[in-house]
């Protein structure tokens, strides 16, 4: 299922790829992103991401 990403998750880019972009727009409460973000994070790809829903 990985391979589906076509952006590769970094922490070096600029703040620009999808690794980035997206946790922002999730933490904006951009529905689709979260959703997204989420699965990532259940796949092990974002270990620091913090779910704002669970987040207090
Ligand atoms: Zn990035």
């Amino acid at each position: 299922m990985l391979d589906q990403l076509d952006v590769p998750l970094s922490t070096d880019c600029g703040g620009d790829c999808w690794g980035c972009v997206g946790e922002m727009q999730a933490d904006l409460g951009d529905l689709e992103s979260l959703k997204k973000v989420r699965e990532e994070f259940a796949q092990g790809l974002r270990p620091d991401w913090i779910d704002p829903a669970t987040n207090g």
